[in-house]
């Protein structure tokens, strides 16, 4: 990137935070999803003063109801395009919507606390802070009369923080957004992520036979079968944590696969009865190289063998939710853009990693679109308390999206 932009960047530093400040002042809080109109109307006239053309998409209430919102605001969509006739597009994705926060902040989450290099404020690492570095990004461009190497289109939805079916989700499955290329929110510094693991949830209950507690050879005692079954699974465990990605990932701890057991728990009545039924919650993410359909017979089978043996209880298990592993298609090209401009920034040699967690970039990867995940650094509270993103790192985004917007054709 020229000189003239970097200045131009520098110089209008007051503009990316005025703007993320606005933005963090816009309680989006989901669920269940509050003030999304009042947002979308603010981007909307955002991105028409730079000069974008932007229609709404509004996701139908028969969708919603499919995925259980039946509350909060209506779901709207905005999409802004920028075309200079070229025959590829480069989609970047962003979420308006924050998850709630709670009473333990020590500024008030919904006002945009300026502390030294700091950004305080729910949304603002998550992802209120691309969105101002992406539109910062598209104004100085705009500003310093530079023309993109191909077409651009951003996209701004709600529900990322829910899953996203109802946000970037619809707008995929419907083919209402164009991209040859994606980038949404994802790692940052010299890290850029290339995908995530998938993620399987199932609920277990075991039966067993309910007495009272001075006769418990009348009953079946569930939370000790539980125990007997939580040993088995652990064996089951073990031997998944052995396998390894082949993909590189932050920590390395990460390129394992993992299965959580006991997030749910409930069971039990009274202290006086045996319990005659306890359930508990599994939580099993996979690697790329992993399959959704053998990891839940895995399971199945655990399952299997534990009811042939134990005739008197009887264990199932229930899937609640499951999602294959998505991992951008190796585009050199796309890949080579992103790492020098991410370079060129940092200093740094570029990183692709894996990210254990999944965002909506998933909806692009899913379908054969490479599609790469960076974004402000902050201090990785996402979702807990005092969020917040460095003032530098949002400068720097910028710089990097401007530089991809810029040398990728
Ligand atoms: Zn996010």
């Amino acid at each position: 990137m020229s000189k003239n932009f970097f200045n131009y960047l520098e110089s209008n530093r007051k503009n990316v935070i005025s703007l993320l400040s606005s933005l963090i002042e816009m309680p989006t809080v989901n669920p269940p999803g509050e003030n999304y109109e009042k947002i979308v109307s603010f981007l909307e006239k955002r991105c028409r003063e730079t000069g974008l053309n932007t229609r709404r998409y509004i996701t139908p209430k028969k969708i919603l109801r499919k995925f259980g919102i039946n509350e909060g605001s209506g779901r709207i969509s905005l999409v802004a395009d920028w075309s200079v006739g070229a025959k590829k597009t480069l989609h970047i994705a962003s979420h308006y919507d924050v998850v709630p926060a709670t009473d333990k902040w020590r500024t008030d989450p919904f006002k945009a606390v300026i502390k030294g290099n700091r950004i305080y404020g729910r949304g603002s690492e998550d992802m209120k802070g691309n969105i101002a570095s992406v539109l910062f990004a598209l104004e100085a461009i705009k500003g310093c009369g530079i023309r993109p190497a191909l077409d651009l289109q951003l996209s701004f939805t709600p529900d990322e923080e829910t899953g996203g079916r109802t946000g970037l989700g619809y707008l995929v499955r419907k083919g209402l957004v164009k991209a040859d290329y994606a980038m949404s929110e994802g790692y940052s510094s010299e890290y850029v992520s290339i995908g995530n693991k998938g993620v399987i949830w199932a609920e277990v209950t075991v039966k067993g036979k309910a007495s009272h507690a001075s006769m418990p050879h009348r009953g079946v005692n569930a939370f000790e079968r539980m125990a007997i079954l939580w040993s088995e699974l652990e064996k089951l465990k073990k031997r998944i944590e052995r396998r390894r990605t082949r993909f590189n990932m932050r920590d390395a701890v990460s390129r394992r696969p993992s299965l959580v057991m006991g997030g749910l728990l409930e069971g039990g009545v009274k202290v006086n009865v045996v319990p005659g039924i306890v359930r508990f919650s599994i939580d099993r993410r996979l690697i790329p190289e992993e399959n959704v359909n053998l990891a839940r017979k895995e399971l199945e089978k655990v399952i299997k063998r534990f009811n042939a043996r134990y005739r008197d209880s009887k264990v199932s298990i229930k899937f609640s939710s499951q999602e294959r592993p998505s991992i951008s298609p190796d585009d050199r090209n796309f890949f080579k853009v992103v790492s020098r401009a991410v370079e060129e920034t940092t200093g740094r040699r570029a990183r692709f990693c894996l990210m254990p967690g999944a965002t909506d970039l998933r909806y692009f990867m899913w379908k054969g679109v490479p599609a790469l995940g960076y974004s402000a650094r902050g201090g990785e509270t996402w979702h807990s308390d005092n969020e917040f993103v460095y003032i530098d790192s949002l400068i720097d985004t910028a710089k990097v999206y401007a530089s991809v917007m810029t040398k990728l054709r």
